[in-house]
Parts: C-alpha cells; sequence; structure tokens
C-alpha cells in the first residue's frame, strides 16, 4: 500500500477509524474499498470493521457530533459523516463488528451472525480473496491472510476456501464472481470457474432482487459485455435473461455478418464505450431481443433472405417482461420498454418527414427522443459497420432540432377547452376531447398551423361534423394500444407463416 493510494481515504474515514481506536478498540477498512484502493479505482463505499460490538460502536459515537443510525440486521452501525471532507459531500460509513456466519440452510443468508474479537474470522467469511483485506492507514498496518494482494496482481478471482462449499453456503456468490470478472477484467482461478459451473442453477433460488443488483452492476461494467458471455458459457445466463440466448445463431442475412446475439452484444459493447446510462445501455443489449420470435423466411421478393415484421413490438413486450421479473422499477421498464419500441424509426433511408419526426418524438417524448438516437448509434455499430456518424444520423440529428421546439401535445395547442366553453360558447364533452386531438393531428401535419384563428375556425367547422366523423379524426394519430399491436403482429406472423 503505497503513499499516493493512502492519500485517497477521505478525511472522515479516518476520523472515524481514529474514534474507535483512541476508545481502544481496533479498527480497520475492509473489503471493497481496500481493493479498489489498490487498483487505484474509486471505492463505491468505505466500510469499517471492528472488535467493538455495536453497543461499543455507538457508546464511542455519541460522545461526537457525528449522526449515528443503527443497522439492527447484521450489527451494522452507520455513521454519518458530514462536513469533513473538502468538496462538503455528506456520506455514511458502515461500520461493522468483527463477525461470523452461522449454518446457510436456504442458498441465501446466514441462519444466525454471531461476533467475534478475531478479525481473521470476519476475513474467512468473506467471499473472494480480494475482498479480504483489511487495512489500518493509521498505524499502516496491512491485513491480508488470504493472498488478496497476489491475486490482485494477477488478476485472479478466487474464493476464500472451498469454492463448492462457498457457493453452497449462498449462490449470489457466482453471481459477484462474474460482475467483478466484469467490472475489473479478471479472470476465475479453475476450482473458482468448475464451481461456479456446477451451483448455476443454484441462480433460481435467489430473490430477484439481489439477482438484479449484480446483474445492474454487470451491465454498468467496463466489460460489461464479457460478462453477459460469461454469464451465457457458465450456464448462468439461463437463470437471468434466457431470452437473450434465443438470439444464439438466428442469423439475420443482409447487413448483418453477426446472428442475433452477437449483434445485440456489440450493441450494449457500444453504449458500454459511450458511457451511455443504464437503461440506454439495457435498450441496446434488448433492442433485437424479438427478433428470434418473429424471424420468417422472406417469400421471394426482393434480396432478403429473412424477415422480422413487428421484432420491435414483441421485442419491447419481452423487454419488459424480462425487467419486471427482475423487479427494475416501473420508471426504467418504461424507459427500456419504449427504446425498444421505437427503435426501428430511424432505419428508414430517406422517407422521413419533419411530420414523421415530430410523431416520434410525442411518442418517445421530448426528454428522450436523444437517447433513442443513441440506441439507434448502438445498433448501427453492433452491425459491425465502423463510421458512426454517416450523412444519415446527421440528418436525423438535424431534423429533431428542428422539430423540438414544435407543438406535439394537445397542451400545446394554441386553443383548448376553456377557450372553447368559455369564449365559444361549446358545449363540453367527449366531442370537444375529439376536436382537440384532431386538431393535434393537423398541426403535427404542419405547426404554422397553431394559430388561435385557424383553430378556431376548423374547430366550428369540426362542430359541424357527425360525433364518428370527428372521432375517426381524433383517434387518427393515437398510438395502439399495447394489447392491441401486438395482436396485430401475431396475426400478421400467422398469416404469412411458413415453415
Ligand atoms: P462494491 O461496493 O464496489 O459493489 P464490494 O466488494 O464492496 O463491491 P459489497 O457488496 O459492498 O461489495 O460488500 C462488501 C464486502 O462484503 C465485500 O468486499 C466482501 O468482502 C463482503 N461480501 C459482500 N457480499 C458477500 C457475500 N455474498 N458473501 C461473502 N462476502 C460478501
Ligand atoms: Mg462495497
Amino acid at each position: 500500500m503505497n503513499k499516493d493510494m493512502v492519500k485517497k481515504i477521505p478525511e472522515g474515514v479516518i476520523w472515524t477509524l481514529q474514534q474507535l481506536q483512541s476508545a481502544g478498540y481496533e479498527s480497520y477498512i475492509v473489503g471493497g474499498c481496500v481493493r479498489d484502493m489498490f487498483l487505484d479505482r474509486n471505492p463505491n463505499d468505505w466500510d469499517v470493521t471492528t472488535n467493538a460490538i455495536p453497543e461499543q460502536i455507538i457508546s464511542v459515537f455519541e460522545k461526537t457530533d457525528r449522526r449515528v443510525v443503527y443497522e439492527n440486521n447484521f450489527g451494522t452501525v452507520g455513521i454519518i459523516n458530514k462536513g469533513m471532507e473538502k468538496d462538503h459531500s455528506t456520506y455514511e460509513i458502515e461500520i461493522t463488528p468483527y463477525r461470523t456466519e452461522g449454518n446457510y440452510s436456504d442458498n441465501r443468508r446466514p441462519d444466525n451472525v454471531s461476533f467475534s474479537s478475531d478479525i481473521n474470522e470476519d476475513l474467512m467469511r468473506r467471499d473472494f480473496t480480494i475482498n479480504t483485506m483489511a487495512y489500518d492507514p493509521i498505524n499502516h498496518v496491512l491485513i491480508d491472510n488470504y493472498n488478496g494482494e497476489t491475486d490482485l496482481r494477477n488478476s485472479v478471482i478466487r474464493t476464500v476456501g472451498d469454492a463448492n462449499e462457498r457457493f453452497s453456503e449462498d449462490a449470489l456468490r457466482i453471481m459477484r464472481a462474474v460482475r467483478f470478472a466484469a467490472q475489473l477484467g479478471f479472470m476465475y482461478e479453475t476450482k473458482t470457474m468448475e464451481a461456479i459451473k456446477n451451483h448455476a442453477s443454484r441462480l433460481q433460488h435467489i430473490s430477484a432482487e439481489r439477482i438484479r443488483d449484480e446483474f445492474i452492476k454487470i451491465i454498468d461494467a467496463k466489460f460489461a459485455m464479457d460478462g453477459i458471455v460469461m454469464l451465457h458459457t457458465l450456464g448462468m445466463l439461463q437463470y437471468v435473461v434466457p431470452e437473450l440466448e434465443e438470439g444464439i445463431n438466428c442469423e439475420q442475412g443482409g447487413i448483418h455478418s453477426f446472428d442475433v446475439w452477437t449483434h445485440n452484444l456489440k450493441s450494449l459493447e457500444h453504449g458500454t464505450n459511450k458511457e451511455y446510462p443504464l437503461y440506454v445501455k439495457l435498450a441496446a443489449l434488448f433492442h433485437d431481443i424479438g427478433k428470434p420470435a418473429t424471424r420468417r423466411k422472406a417469400n421471394g421478393r426482393g434480396t432478403k433472405e429473412w424477415t422480422f415484421y413487428g421484432h420491435e413490438v414483441v421485442g419491447a413486450r419481452m423487454a419488459r417482461a424480462i425487467m419486471k421479473r427482475l423487479k427494475f422499477s416501473n420508471e426504467l421498464i418504461d424507459k427500456v420498454y419504449k427504446l425498444v419500441r421505437y427503435h426501428m424509426f430511424f432505419s428508414d433511408p430517406d422517407a422521413i418527414t419533419l411530420s414523421a419526426v415530430r410523431r416520434m418524438v410525442k411518442n418517445v417524448g421530448k426528454d428522450m427522443i436523444w437517447d433513442l438516437m443513441d440506441v439507434r448509434t448502438c445498433d448501427r455499430i453492433g452491425t459491425g459497420r465502423p463510421k458512426e456518424k454517416p450523412y444519415r444520423l446527421r440528418k436525423y440529428h438535424a431534423m429533431i432540432e428542428e422539430v423540438m421546439r414544435d407543438p406535439i401535445s394537445v397542451g400545446m395547442l394554441k386553443i383548448n377547452g376553456d377557450i372553447m366553453i368559455g369564449e365559444m360558447g361549446l358545449q363540453p364533452g367527449r366531442k370537444m376531447g375529439w376536436v382537440l386531438h384532431a386538431l393535434l393531428e393537423e398541426v403535427l401535419d404542419d405547426p404554422t398551423l397553431n394559430t388561435r384563428e385557424y383553430l378556431e375556425k376548423r374547430t366550428l367547422e369540426m362542430y359541424e361534423m357527425s360525433d364518428e366523423e370527428v372521432q375517426k379524426l381524433g383517434e387518427a394519430g393515437k398510438d395502439k394500444k399495447d394489447e392491441e399491436e401486438f395482436q396485430a403482429v401475431k396475426k400478421l406472423h400467422r398469416k404469412h407463416r411458413v415453415g
């Protein structure tokens, strides 16, 4: 551990260690943060371990001005650190007493936790050697009983003790192994790797939330694509996102040199390289997930060998089902759904019109239209074609810029229900709703029509029409209901089923 590494430890962490030591206890930073310091990565959090038990820890910090948050489950005590750093950040430091873990009966969590006065007992229960180092920066003592430093230098992931035993205790560890490999670019020691394969099917017994958290870390990792490939080769992906594996050997023909699986992966890889947000990377990975289910032999006409009609409709639903299963938040699910659903929009070469762009902005929302372009870029790069910003993408970009200020919702019209009722003396009701939507349709086609004068004139004309006529106009641009759209795709596939 050199001086530069030690300098990275925040003041508040040193202070915390110091308080415990002044009161006569041992204290170390431990686990992930020590590992990350060695690798010159920024630790996610700073964990402290000590031979003090929770009551003793609390009594030490109650005498200070720090706020103490007691966490009951593992005897962990949280300390809120405020005002100690140059950047004025406020953060929590978790202090956990040395502990041992009891029997494991259900693949998941220890049955009981007991405290220990020996730090080695605490390090022993940890998953991988690279996560077992403890460091005391005040006395410059590094405890490395399991050769974590050597494994770090050799980029090796190795369990502490017998791999099969350790994975039997908690099968989530095999997910964590892949996560560390993807984050750090490490490889598994042979026995650890064999044991991961042996335990793959036990992921079925791990809660969706715990799997999701590791899956997210894999997607956000530097080597995310390798992470997904490893999940597959180690036999784990079938318990996480089996839908992705349907793309293996699903050839696409045409401009595509890759099968659907590789294409999805390469798209994710580009998202990683560009440091896109999580939901864009998920959308990149899932964007063609509906292709295997919708692939049909093209019958004759044109040069296409295969067709994938409606794959974005089917794929968006699949992405949603996958993310629901993995207990992702509804907000994230909605975003990924939209991006997958509309990813085909920018594929259409020169036929695109401004009014079509306006309608797309209306569908995905102004806040996500650039994300959609990013997914589109991932898709393009994912086919293996080199140039990122061809003429076409620049053209789309310019068109989006152009329509961004145009009215794309009823609320942006220069007329509204109040005006219609209050000033024009019209009856409120369903017809008024249809009229407003019909007006929006016209304005989407031509934004210069968004004037009070024109819209009043058209409103009066529409009120002369029959209810049915106005309803038809108003609903013309309405997105079909999700289910309706899906049924239409299904029907189409039944009709054209070949072989
Ligand atoms: P990061 O915080 O960067 O995601 P980390 O290695 O710190 O990675 P945490 O989940 O924060 O991981 O856990 C902190 C430490 O606790 C780990 O470094 C490891 O020593 C230990 N640990 C965490 N989860 C397990 C587990 N399932 N089995 C055994 N030890 C674990
Ligand atoms: Mg951590």
